[in-house]
């Protein structure tokens, strides 16, 4: 015991409950200094994208009121962890550093050579597992590899010993009495203003640790039983919508383990829903494995053969997918959803991917930099690893000829056009049979409809055999695909 402050380090875990690093400097028993830090250099092309920073605004005014209650501060500050952390060590003269891992390459870096410097200073230095069921190096095949595929990955990863039970949530902190000066969150100036194109997220989401446990909540009383069929429905909120929480360490995934481990224990009818959503958990698990041992992820084709992919450079056709004015009405919802909303449906996410990099023949690096830019839960890893997955350059990747159809699927997973209309409200009044093709429309369906090709609403940018059959011969081109 000393009275030497523990500083706990908030990074990817704006939570008070389970969270190992603010365990231990509880237990350390020392007045307690709990740091966020706004580093936008450390991260390089990948500081927060626009739709995150929103998140991240409304996340730490949430944890800011919770930590205040329990009688402690959240201190924010903004510049390059490595200066930051240092100096408010010096301030307060802080005798203990805790943090929660990220396992982005940036961040391993940063944060090795942070303990390194801290622990030669004398202080006490310790990191945690607080972001997933298992870390990156301890599933692995037999011959000590990391997995590369995913059924295998979740079926070792399901068998590993370790299994810690959630930590609770603290009732009161020790907080700091000293002085020690935090920016203001609003001089951050995180949300957007002029314009406010953040105005549709407000009604969607409640970012915060609350907002997590009621969002897991809502889910398993609703959605759970029905979530292997209704997780595909686009036009339904049949999923649990945790990305983003996920993503800020609002909740942890041991907690929605047990809560859903919990929930079959009352209701073993529950268990094939679980099943499947512990499944897509592993798929989180999975793509930070793979970032993980992979750490160019990001940035490189994980396939290097796609290097020679002859990949088209079309400013027009690009800017048409992100305004969501392809012409194809599933995926230019997908757009608007995401635009509007912050989010977008997987499968929606799956078949706009799958238009950009197949139908248009753009490179799956200019998706993934949109997403990040827009979606409340970009997430470095799970973004790279779906769009190299989409791509076919990935690991355990869909393979290169499977090109949706962005009709069929329309067609097949919003059969009565419920998505499209919500999204696409120019297209809303034209029947089911032509919502997802509405240049096979006649003229009188059309003119009663209120639509005009190519003047309320896009006639389609590419046509779809033509594309496809584009796709393929670009894909024969690369030695030893499929
Ligand atoms: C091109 C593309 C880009 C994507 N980018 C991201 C991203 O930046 N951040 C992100 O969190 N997810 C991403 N996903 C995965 C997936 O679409 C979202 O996690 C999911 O739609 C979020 O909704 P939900 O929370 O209701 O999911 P649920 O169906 O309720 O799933 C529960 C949780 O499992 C995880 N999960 C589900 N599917 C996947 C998946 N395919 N890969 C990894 N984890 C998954 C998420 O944490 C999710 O919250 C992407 C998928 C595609 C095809």
């Amino acid at each position: 015991m000393s009275d030497a402050p523990a500083i706990v380090w908030l990074r990817q875990d704006l939570r008070l409950g389970d969270n190992p690093a603010l365990r231990a400097a509880i237990e350390t028993k020392r007045p307690l200094v709990l740091l966020y830090v706004l580093d936008d250099e450390t991260p390089g092309r990948w500081r927060l994208g626009g739709a995150s920073r929103w998140w991240l605004h409304k996340s730490l005014s949430a944890l800011g009121a919770d930590v205040e209650k329990r009688g402690a501060r959240l201190v924010l500050r903004k510049g390059a962890a490595a200066k930051v952390l240092p100096n408010l060590v010096k301030e307060i003269g802080a005798g203990a550093v805790f943090w929660n891992r990220c396992y982005e390459a940036y961040a391993i870096a940063r944060d090795k050579a942070l303990k390194e410097k801290l622990s030669a200073d004398g202080l006490e230095v310790q990191s945690f597992n607080g972001a997933l069921l298992n870390e990156p190096w301890v599933v692995k095949t037999k011959t000590g590899e990391p997995y590369k595929v995913f059924t295998p990955y979740w079926r070792a990863a399901r068998q590993v010993a370790e299994r810690r039970a959630p930590l609770p949530t603290p009732k009161k902190l020790n907080g700091y009495a000293g002085d020690v000066a935090s920016e203001r969150l609003a001089d951050w100036k995180l949300s957007p203003t002029m314009p406010n194109w953040a105005a549709g997220f407000e009604d969607e989401w409640k970012p915060g640790e609350a907002g997590a446990l009621a969002a897991l909540r809502l889910f398993i009383k609703d959605r759970l039983r029905d979530y292997p069929e209704a997780r595909d429905t686009m036009g339904v909120h049949g999923t649990s919508r945790l990305s983003a929480h996920l993503h800020f360490g609002e909740i942890s995934p041991a907690q929605v383990r047990a809560a859903i481990e919990s929930a079959i224990h009352d209701a073993p009818a529950l268990q094939r829903g679980a099943d499947k959503f512990m499944t897509e958990i592993g798929w989180r698990e999975f793509s930070t494995n793979l970032l993980f041992h992979w750490p160019t992820l990001p940035e490189a084709n994980w396939r290097d053969n796609f290097d020679a992919f002859p990949w088209r450079d079309d400013a027009k056709a690009l800017r048409a997918w992100r305004r969501g004015q392809t012409g194809y009405p599933i995926v230019d919802a997908a757009m608007r959803e995401l635009w509007i909303s912050g989010t977008m449906h997987n499968r929606a996410r799956m078949i706009a991917a799958s238009f950009l990099i197949k139908h248009l023949l753009i490179d799956w690096r200019h998706g993934e930099a949109w997403f990040w830019d827009t979606l409340l839960d970009a997430d470095l890893a799970n973004n790279a690893a779906s769009w190299q997955w989409v791509a076919g350059s990935g690991a355990d990747a869909s393979p290169y000829f499977r090109i949706f159809n962005p009709i069929t699927q329309g067609e097949r997973y919003d059969a009565e056009g419920a998505y499209v209309r919500k999204w696409l409200p120019e297209l809303a009044n034209l029947p089911d049979d032509v919502i997802h093709r509405p240049w096979e429309a006649d003229a009188a369906t059309l003119r009663k409809a209120g639509v005009e090709l190519d003047v309320t609403y896009p006639a389609p940018i590419v046509d779809h055999t033509a594309a496809r059959a584009r796709a393929l011969e670009a894909f024969a081109t690369l030695s030893s695909v499929g």
